[in-house]
Order: C-alpha cells, then structure tokens, then sequence
C-alpha cells in the first residue's frame, strides 16, 4: 500500500532532504506532498488521502506546541510526528505526550531509518484505530444488551459492570470496582435462602465454562432479591493461563417476563413484528451519535406501497394484511442483520441501513428492494403484484438529526411516486423549496376557505346539432389576493392530499346550488348544473349527508345537479361506489364519469354502475386534428356511449375540425373553448340570453 506523506514545514530545505529519502526508499517509495505553514497544511489534510503529517511546530502562522494541538485536532485520526531540532527536545517530548506517534530529529532526516520508522508509526496508527473501534463496538454491545454482565480478575475482584448488571445488583461500577465479586453478586439459594457458593472460584479453577445453580436469587444491595439465572466463563491470556471471569446473567421473574413483553409490544409492530416509530428512532439517535463520532455515514430508506390501497379495498383487509406482512418479510431478507426494518403503519416502511458510505451502496440496496418486491406474492388464493416508491436521504449530507434525515427520505418518496412509481429517488436540496411551497400553499388554502376565496367559473355544455346550451360545468377557481386567479390543477392535487379538499368541495357544492336554484329563480330554462367531485370526497364518509341536506337547504331540484366522477375515483371500491351511486340515483342526481378514457377501468365493471354521461377526455378530442387514426378512439367512444344509452360529451372542444369531425360522427354534445371558455356567474347568464 503506498503511503502519502505530508510534511508543514517553512524549512525548504528540510522539506526536500526528507522528500528523498522518502521517494526513494528501497523497501517502497512514499509520495509527499509539502506546505509551508499550519493553516496551508490543515486545508490539505481536509481534501483527503494523507497517511501521515510530518510537522515543524514552528511555522509562519504558529509556533510551539499549540501548533501540534491545533493539528491534532483538525486532522484526527491521522497519525502526526514532529520534526525536532535536537534530540533531547522537550517540546518533542510533550507532544508526544499529548498524542503524537513520535519525532524524527534533524541531522536524521537522510538515514534510511526515516522511512521504516513511519512506516511502523502508519501501522501501529492503523491497528491501534481498529482495536480502538473493536473495543468502542464491544462497549456499545455491552451496554446495550439486556443481560447483567460482570468481569474479575484473577483474584475474583470486580473489574467491569455494564448498565444492567448495576441495574440488577445496585452497584455503581466505580464502587465496585475492585470488591470481591460475592459481596457485588450475592447470591443465596431460592429455597433456603442460604448463600449460595460463588461459581466464579469454580470457573476459573477448573478452566471452563459453566452454568449457574439452578434456583439461584441475587440480592440486591437494598436487599431486594431478583431470580436469576446464566452462565460464568473463564478469560484466558494468549498463552492460554486463566486472568478472570465474566459472569452473565438476566432476571428470570415473572414480572420482568412482562415488563420485557410489553416493552417489545411499545416498540414493535402488531401486525408484522418489526420495530415501530418509536423503535426505529431510538435505533437511529444511536446510530447518529455512532457516525457523528467515528465519522461514519448511514443511508435512510423510505418506502411507500404504490398499489396497496387498491388491493386492501378491493380484496378486503385480511388480505392487505398478509400482504403487509409478505412486504416485511421480503424486506427483512433484503437488508443485513444489523439494519433496521420498521413500519411506520398503513404501507409505509422506513429502512435504516448503517455503514454505508457511498450513495451507490444505498442506491443498490433500494434496487435489491425493488427486484425483491416485484415477485408476485401468492396470498389467499390470488397473485398479487404491489410495487413501492422509494425516497432515500444519507447522513450527514441530507441531514444530521432523525427528524431531518426522516423528513428528506419521506420528500425523496413523493418525488419518486411523482417521478412512475416502483422506482427510486435520492434526496436534493431543491425538493425541500418544493415541499416548503406546498407547505405555503397548504397555509394559505385554510385561509383561503375562511376568507371565501374560491369562486366558481361556468362553462357551457352545447348541443352539437342546435347548438343550445343543454348544461354547464361549475369549475372552481382561486382568487389569490397576492397571486391573482388561479387554475384548479394547481392547488386541488394538494387540497386532496392534506385533506382540504373536502370543506372546499362542500363550500363548491353549496355555491353552485345556490347559483342554479338563483337563475332557475330568474327563470332561467331547466338546464343541468354539473360539479366536479374528487375521489377522496366521494369516499368521505358523510359525503351523501352532506349533500342531502344541502340540496334540501338551498332548494335545488335534484334532478338538475350532476355530479362529475372519474373512472379512478369510481374504481377506488366497487361496492362501496355502487352503494352511494344507487342512493344518489334514487334522489333523482345524475352521474358523469369525468376524463373518460384515462382512467385504468374495465368496461364490465362500469357498465355496472347507473351512469348518465360519458365525458371523452380532452386529450382524444385534441387528437382528432392530427389525423384519422385518433379519431377511430373518440368514434369508439361515441358507439360505446350510445350502446350503453348514455349521453357522451366531448370536452375540450377547440377548433372548427374538431366540431365538424364529432358533429360528423353523431356525438351529441361538446363543451370547449370552441363554444365558450369557462366564465363568471353573470356572464354565463349573457350566454344564455344570446
Ligand atoms: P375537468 O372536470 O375535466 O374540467 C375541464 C377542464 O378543461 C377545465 O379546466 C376547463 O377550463 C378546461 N377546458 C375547457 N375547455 C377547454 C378547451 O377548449 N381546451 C382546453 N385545453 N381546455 C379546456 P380547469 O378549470 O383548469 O379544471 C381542471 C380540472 O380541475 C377539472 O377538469 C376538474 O377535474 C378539476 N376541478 C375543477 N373544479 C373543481 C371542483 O370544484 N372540485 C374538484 N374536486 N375538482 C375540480
Ligand atoms: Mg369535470
Ligand atoms: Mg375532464
């Protein structure tokens, strides 16, 4: 392995006599690089790649040991030697003491020694840095394990305790420390309650492990006694001679069953065993303070099921739950043993994978994922294919607390459902203004309801042949008293997601009947008032009440309310859809199926519902001008329409081909801008009257 040296020093000389020997080593050249002074040096060490400073602590811009404290400081773990003028230095000496690997004194720098010195300093710098990391990892494990564990020497004395063992006899470790180890475990017979002998004179007597007495109670310092049982093993040397022994031991009581019971239950998921919310934190606070001191970096999965809903409403919850289930379980082989797979509820799951310190490593674990989930499952008789989205956010660039790195990877998940569905998408910083905007506008849409900001639009419905006015559409707009009107695609995708979209489509619903129930008032002809409702709506559970007494309140003829759905909204769940749709038809209301043609339905299942009106989507009225062969999809339509006996209308309608083409092909009726663009309540009147 070939080792790059940094030397600081303002001595051009020294720099170049310690360069050579240093290139031109016989047992393997080393690559220097040279500053010239403490602040030059630091920025160097910072890029990366050096395995080892050389310093004179007397430079341009510091002098004396505080350089070398400096140094130490910003280029830990890196191993630093002082350059010396003189052997019995004793500033050498001290910053030895204060963690430097050594100096090389001047008058030295040529010997051929130089090199084979830092080579040995590099390697006792690395092995010291994994012991230390062995070491640091054995501690964490010790203290987070659930068992007592308890070490002495060779004379039986105390010399470590972990956190449960202190919890279990009531010793602090520094108390403890050094007493004999019957007086710190006391242990007596459950029966007798005699003292019971101590297995650890035993153990290392006869060199092997061994178990506890069975009915074995400890009492605690306060005297309190606690069942206990497990196991003693001697600690050898290397050359196989017995040093100590380490005791383990847990509570055995009843009560400890359970209050370990219901601890697991706090932390973990009913439905798939996997660690919650709560779990998954607390795992993650670790692993945080863990990279935030050895520099390490983890990787934070957040997944979202894109079908899961569909198949829990079409196929019932027993279903979704082994699916739920099959999900965690793919998941969990997917990861290693020391990641952490959790459910965050409903079809979330968030991954917490440690150690990763490339974002490719990340970004292969999400494929791995992705590959696994796209098997089909066989659950209950059906197959059933459920893909997922998922947003990925790495420590420490994407965030340095939990709530952070949560909320990067949850941002990362939406933009991947944005971006297809069954893929994956990195965190960036540009998608926090995304998600802040929509914040912002989520605020303003709550005071954008208090205010009655909203306002509805109308656009007529014609008859292609007479070219009367047969309906109108009521289409919501904002009045934004900062940003002026604006256009429903805008804000109801985000109104539906925050729930908003439910008290704005009451308030809609109550303006567009008090407006029809007006003008039917003024005597306007009897005409169809058409509103558009959202599938969340639609799915609220006192959708159908609403709208009763409202339509009972503003006096509107329910015959003339027509209700705009669309396919995906109606295909959310059959049943329940057809419960609703048949309690609306026996009022008299009419429904329209929105965007037809769009939508993933199947014809049998909405040939099913009691539908009055086909609305073929813009898209396929636009086609028609690019040639016939988009016209034979809304000729399709126009037939299926009139064979199902349901009244079709063209949206959409914007040039004088598109009319002359749907007037050609029999489609009753159009609405566009061909005719009129959507305008306000007393312009729509002005229509009418002319
Ligand atoms: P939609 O129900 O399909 O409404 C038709 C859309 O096409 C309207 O867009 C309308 O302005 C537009 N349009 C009309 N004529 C033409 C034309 O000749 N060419 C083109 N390119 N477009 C035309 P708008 O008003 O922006 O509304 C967009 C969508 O927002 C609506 O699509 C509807 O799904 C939704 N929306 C509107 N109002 C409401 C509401 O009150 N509640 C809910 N839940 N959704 C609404
Ligand atoms: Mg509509
Ligand atoms: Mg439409």
């Amino acid at each position: 392995m070939s080792n790059t040296v940094l030397i600081i020093t303002g001595g051009a000389e020294d720099a170049q006599v310690i360069g050579n020997t240093l290139e031109t080593a016989e047992d393997g050249p080393f690559a220097t690089e040279w500053v010239r002074s403490l602040s030059d040096g630091i920025t160097r060490v910072k890029q990366g790649e050096i395995d080892i400073i050389l310093v004179d602590l007397f430079l341009p811009d510091s002098q004396g040991i505080a350089t070398f404290d400096v140094l130490f400081k910003e280029a830990s773990p890196i191993p630093i030697v002082t350059l010396s003028p003189a052997e019995d230095d004793e500033l050498a000496v001290e910053a030895v003491q204060r963690g430097a690997q050594g100096f090389l004194t001047k008058g030295y720098f040529r010997t051929s020694l130089v090199p084979q010195a830092l080579r040995n300093v590099v390697h006792r710098k690395r092995v010291e840095d994994a012991l230390f990391a062995e070491r640091e990892r054995a501690r964490v494990t010790l203290e987070s394990i659930g068992d007592g564990v308890l070490s002495t020497d060779v004379a039986g004395n105390v010399t470590y305790l972990n956190k449960e063992a202190e919890r279990l006899t009531g010793w602090v470790r520094d108390d403890a420390m050094g007493r004999p180890v019957a007086e710190i475990l006391n242990l007596v017979d459950g029966t007798t309650l005699e003292p019971a002998r101590n297995p650890v004179d035993l153990v290392m007597q006869q060199g092997k492990p061994m178990g506890l007495y069975a009915n074995s109670v400890l009492v605690r310092k306060d005297g309190y006694k606690t069942p206990i049982e497990d196991s003693v093993a001697p600690i050898f040397n290397q050359r196989a001679n017995v040093i100590g022994a380490v005791v383990t031991f847990h509570d055995t009581s009843e009560m400890n069953a359970m209050v370990q019971k219901m601890a697991h239950l706090a932390q973990h998921d009913y439905l798939t065993g996997l660690p919650n919310r709560l779990l998954l934190t607390d795992r993650l606070n670790q692993a945080i303070a863990y990279a935030e001191r050895h520099g390490a970096s983890l990787a934070l999965l957040y997944l979202d099921l894109d079908n899961f809903k569909h198949i829990n409403d079409s196929l019932g919850h027993a279903t979704g739950d082994m699916l739920l289930k099959s999900v965690a379980d793919r998941l969990v082989a997917q990861v290693r043993h020391s990641d952490t797979v959790s459910r965050q509820g409903g079809d979330e799951f968030v991954i917490l994978v440690l150690e990763e310190t490339q974002a490719e490593d990340a970004m292969s674990a999400a494929e791995k994922i992705l590959r696994a989930l796209a098997q089909p499952h066989h659950l209950g008789g059906h197959e059933l294919h459920v893909t997922t989205s998922i947003g990925i956010s790495l420590y420490p660039a994407d965030g340095r607390d939990t709530d952070t790195l949560v909320k990067s990877a949850d941002i990362a998940m939406y933009h991947a459902k944005e971006k297809g569905r069954a893929t994956f998408q990195f965190f960036k910083e540009e998608m926090n203004v995304r998600a802040v905007q929509r914040q912002s506008i989520e605020a303003d849409l709550r005071l954008a309801l208090e205010r009655n900001e909203f306002v509805l639009h109308y656009q007529p419905k014609v008859n292609l042949k007479s070219r009367e006015i047969t309906g109108v559409e009521a289409l919501i707009r904002w009045r934004h008293p900062s940003k002026g009107l604006i256009l429903p695609d805008a804000f109801i995708p985000i109104a539906e997601e925050c729930g908003l979209i439910v008290p704005i489509g009451q308030s809609v619903l109550r303006q567009a009947c008090t407006q029809a129930k007006a003008w039917f008032d003024n005597g306007m002809r009897p005409l169809s008032i058409a509103v558009n409702i959202s599938a969340i709506e639609f799915r609220s559970k006192d959708f159908y009440q609403f709208l009763r007494d409202m339509l009972r309140e503003t006096g509107l003829d329910p015959a003339s309310l027509e209700l705009e759905l669309t396919e995906t909204a109606l295909m959310r769940n059959v049943e329940s859809s057809r419960k609703v749709l048949d309690a609306l038809k026996a009022e008299g209301i009419r429904i329209a199926v929105d965007d037809f043609g769009t939508g993933y339905s199947s014809l049998s299942y909405l040939s099913q519902f009691k539908i009055d009106v086909l609305k073929i989507d813009k898209s396929f009225v636009q086609d028609i001008s690019l040639g016939t062969e988009n016209g034979i999809i809304v000729n399709a339509v126009i037939g299926m329409g009139t064979s199902l006996k349901q009244r079709v209308i063209a949206e959409g309608v914007e040039t004088p081909e598109q009319f002359a083409f749907l007037s050609a092909h029999n489609c009753e009726e159009g609405q566009g801008n061909f005719f009129s663009s959507p305008v306000p309540a007393d312009e729509f009147l002005h229509l009418l009257n002319h």
